[in-house]
Formats: C-alpha cells, structure tokens, sequence
C-alpha cells in the first residue's frame, strides 16, 4: 500500500491514482495524513478492501509532506560505513541521534529558501512508525519492523556551519532544521510492498548529475536496531519519523567542498518508494519581503 498527501489531505495511491480517503471511505477516515498513523492497522484492512477507481492521476498533482506534523522526527548520523570514512567520524557505539524539529518538513516538490553558502545535501531513507496511540516502548529488535508503517524518501538538509558550531558539542539539531530543510515524501510506501525492505537502493542527483549512491543493506544500525536501541530510551508514538542516515558523497566531504547554492535542484530517491525533488533558492530576508511586499 502506499499514500500520499494531495494538498494536505489522505490520499491511497492505487495503479498511479490518488484517491481521497475522506471520500472513498465515507468519512470513516479523515482527512488528515498524519492521523492516520494512530489506526494504521484498521486502515489498512479498510484499504485492502477500498474501492478501485475514482482517482485522479498522481502526476501533476500537488503533493505536500505525508506525514506533515509527527510527534517527534529522529535522525541518526554516521550510519553508514563509507559515509563515517568522508567525515573522518568513529563509527557510534550506539546511534548518533538529533532530532529534525519538525517545523522543517515539507513536501516533495518544494522550494527551498537557503540560509548560507554553507548548505549541504543527505539523501536518507525516513522510516515511519505505525502502531498504537500509547506508544512503543522497549521493542525487541525482532519486532522492529512490525512497529514500522512504511518508508519514504528524506532530505537532511544541513547547514554545515551551525552544525559544526561548538567544535566538541555540535548543534546537529539546530542547522538541519531551518525551514524546509526537512522535505519527505513523495509517497509512504508499506515494508510488503518494498522489493527488499533490508535491501535498497537510495541516491541523489544535484543538477542532474549523481552525487550520491548507497544501499541499505549498508546501515550500521538496521531498521529494526534502531526501533529497538531508541525504544529503549524514548516512547515512540505512531507517525514518528527515524531520517536513518545517509550514505557517502555529501558536499562537504569534497575535496573542493561543494555547497548548494540558489538555482540548484536536488532529486533524492528511495528504490521503491518514488523521487523527492527539491529546488533550492536564495534566502528571503525581510528586507527583500519588504520591497516587494
Ligand atoms: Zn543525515
């Protein structure tokens, strides 16, 4: 099963269509995509059944954020070995986590104002927790993926120096999270309906040219390490996000470094799930809302 957001309301993406869930289901389900996630198992067996046809073609559709204001959003870095080798980082004892606030998500055809000439790209499979309202608490590590509801496609954005502000304490937190560094989607794709849900394929292109390439089956922590390593701290609430690393070939690994700058397209994909494809743009100051304004 996969879903979408079609200008923020609940869509199921059937044969390339996007039926409204509102509608199809009678009011039974509402339109808001992130409610869902608290009765993914009753929606899922509504969906199973749902009626075909009556969508609209998903191209050319405004697609906004899936999963647009979750509880919490983790992120884990330096989850893959080659990407630990660029940044000359050790490899974590447990996984190295900061949150995304979620202020900065957006859809997967945004634009996206840049704050510097010090934003860089991670292409980052995002995983999103299913599962019951009072929350996941110390799930065993084979359990991992039943907490799961499916996967899709992230952009940690990052602001290189913010990010690196405070030499031994870092402010990881802080530069990957200006507006719109968080765009996901464009669709969340259920772990049955993935070719190889520990197996793959997921990159980047910046201008049309491939700046990163990684699999998934490289992850440090897995999927279900990290349900089970976070659930052993924190409650995890259905509609979470876990951005779970990315791969090598980040900007400011280069040797020269290489910043996003205004005019600049990103187009981040997860094997199975679709292309997010994010258009980078010159800062917005207020002097310049001013003028115009
Ligand atoms: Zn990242």
């Amino acid at each position: 099963m996969r879903v979408a957001a079609v200008e923020g309301r609940l869509a199921l993406v059937v044969n390339g269509q996007a039926v409204d869930v509102a509608e199809a289901s009678g009011g039974r389900f509402g339109p808001d995509p992130q409610a869902v996630y608290d009765r993914w198992a009753e929606f899922r067996e509504w969906a199973a059944g749902a009626p075909a046809g009556g969508g609209r073609p998903l191209d050319g559709l405004a697609l906004t954020a899936p999963v647009p204001r979750p509880r919490q959003v983790f992120a884990i870095g330096v989850n893959y070995a080659d990407h630990a080798a660029e940044t000359a980082m050790d490899l974590p004892e447990i996984p190295l986590t900061f949150t995304k606030f979620p202020s900065c998500l957006t859809g997967p055809d945004a634009a996206v104002p840049l704050p510097s000439d010090r934003v860089d790209w991670e292409v980052e499979m995002v995983v999103v927790i299913g599962g019951e309202v009072a929350g996941a608490h110390a799930v065993e590590e084979a359990e991992g993926w039943d907490r799961v509801a499916g996967v899709t496609v992230g952009q940690d954005l990052s602001e290189r120096r913010v990010q690196f502000l405070g030499g031994g304490s870092p402010q990881f937190s802080l530069g990957k999270s200006y507006p719109g560094f968080g765009p996901i989607g464009p669709v969340v794709t259920t772990p049955d309906e993935l070719p190889d849900r520990d197996d793959l394929e997921l990159g980047c292109r910046l201008n049309g040219e491939r700046v990163q390439l990684g699999r998934t089956r490289q992850l440090i922590y897995t999927v279900p390490s990290l349900v089970h390593r976070l659930s052993a701290v924190v409650t995890l609430y259905p509609g979470d996000l876990i951005f779970t690393g990315t791969p090598a070939g980040v900007g400011f690994a280069r040797d020269p470094q290489v910043f996003l700058r205004p005019g600049d397209v990103l187009e981040s994909w997860v094997e199975g799930v679709g292309t997010l494809t994010t258009r980078l743009t010159s800062a917005v100051t207020s002097e310049a809302a001013a003028s115009t304004g």
